[in-house]
């Protein structure tokens, strides 16, 4: 077993490092309060090739995998700049484009997600179906060479920044389930969004969609071929687990490592610190700890997903983005706890992420959900549902 990373993972993760300090989590804050996005963190990642470094070399990415694009979102959180869009875009988008898409497709959109220029969200969850996909009402019907797009999503995150969502429905002359996979435009007559209030401190939005009657060309259709669909919905789903969780992880970094400075430091029993206090220390030490157990499963499962060993990194994305989710949570609050009143302020930076990693421990799938598949794919139990 190998815990090293390549000299070039190495020098990666150093670079995104010192991009993520220098914009860090006060212009993070700042962009959120002031209902900006955090666009020139997203140019200058997209110039410096961070961004698509899982896009293949062909289409101005880096050839890089899903450990490369894992090292980019936890060195960013680390910094204090947890970019969500990287999931959607670079992560789930590209990865369903490059691996499902048509090559039109890919010469068409690969390019702009690689390098920043586009944007492209994700869009599956609805308000009537919510965990369970298999009540997907977003129906596709055929209009001669067209598809028209019908049916509502909800907490979408990043509309306002993206040029297209994928949006996943299902076609309307099946019985049962079959997915299919729409490249939409953000503009498209027939597709409204409104934006969803969210206690979160956050650059990106999350929206509500309606789509009636959304007119789309016959190559919106991802993979031009109602088969890619099913394949095709499955493969965002190990990048978007393992992205999510190593955001997650780098969150928790970023936590522990600001409350730590602030106990070693902080004195109000003479000339001890309160980190001296085992009362103050240890919650911070366990934090560390099961930040630390999420970051080995991370890239466990990144580097089995690179493999191209898919049901594996199914069972480890899944751990991971659990095992992430509930550090990230622990290690915020924890720091929140260790830094008392100036935990709570906007100036020490910790508070601020409180809804960030508390949504973390719901989407983009819940840590029940990721029980269930657990439960039933390794522990063996029966559905209960
Ligand atoms: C900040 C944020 C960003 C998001 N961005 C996107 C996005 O970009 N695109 C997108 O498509 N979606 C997005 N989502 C949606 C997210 O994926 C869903 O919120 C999530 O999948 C849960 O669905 P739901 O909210 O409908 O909860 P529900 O399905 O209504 O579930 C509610 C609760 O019940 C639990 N539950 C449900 N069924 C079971 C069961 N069988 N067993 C045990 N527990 C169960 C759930 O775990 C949850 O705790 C986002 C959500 C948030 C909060």
């Amino acid at each position: 077993m190998n815990v090293d990373l390549t000299e070039e993972q190495d020098q990666l993760r150093d670079a995104v490092r010192a991009l993520g300090r220098k914009y860090g989590h006060d212009y993070f804050v700042r962009k959120a309060k002031a209902g900006e996005h955090t666009t020139e963190l997203w140019h200058e990642a997209g110039r410096l090739g961070y961004l698509g470094v899982n896009i293949p070399t062909e289409y101005g990415g880096g050839g890089g995998g899903i450990t490369e694009l894992a090292l980019v979102c936890e060195e960013l959180a680390a910094a204090g700049c947890p970019l969500l869009l990287l999931v959607v875009s670079p992560a789930i988008a590209a990865t369903v484009i490059n691996k499902h898409g048509t090559e039109e497709q890919r010469k068409r959109h690969l390019p702009g997600l690689a390098d920043g220029s586009q944007k492209i969200v994700f869009a599956i969850t609805e308000p009537d179906a919510g965990s369970n996909f298999h009540r997907l009402g977003t129906v596709a019907r055929r209009d001669g060479d067209d598809w028209l797009l019908t049916g509502r999503k909800v907490y979408i995150s990043g509309v306002d920044e993206a040029g297209h969502i994928l949006v996943v429905a299902r076609t309307e002359d099946t019985g049962k389930l079959k997915p299919a996979l729409f490249i939409v435009p953000t503009d498209a007559p027939g597709l409204e969004k409104s934006r969803l209030e969210m206690e979160i401190v956050s650059p990106e939005n999350q929206f509500l969609l309606y789509l009636d009657d959304v007119r789309l060309p016959a190559d919106a259709l991802v993979g031009q071929s109602l088969d890619a669909g099913l394949p095709a919905l499955f493969a965002g789903l190990n990048p978007e687990r393992i992205t999510v969780a190593a955001m997650s992880a780098g969150t928790g970094r970023y936590a522990i490592e600001k409350a730590s400075a602030y106990t070693a430091t902080r004195k109000v029993w003479g000339g001890r610190s309160i980190g001296s206090h085992q009362g103050v220390a240890h919650p911070l030490a366990h934090a560390a700890v099961q930040v630390e157990l999420a970051r080995l499963m991370i890239y466990k499962a990144a580097t089995l997903y690179d493999a191209g060993r898919d049901l594996e990194a199914g069972v480890s994305g899944n751990m991971a983005k659990y095992a992430a989710g509930e550090a990230a949570a622990l290690a915020v609050d924890t720091a929140v706890q260790a830094l008392g009143g100036a935990g709570m302020t906007t100036e020490y930076g910790v508070a601020t992420l409180l809804g960030a990693v508390r949504a973390g421990r719901i989407a983009p799938v819940s840590r029940e959900m990721i029980l269930n598949f657990v439960a039933q794919h390794v522990l063996h139990q029966d559905k209960s549902y």
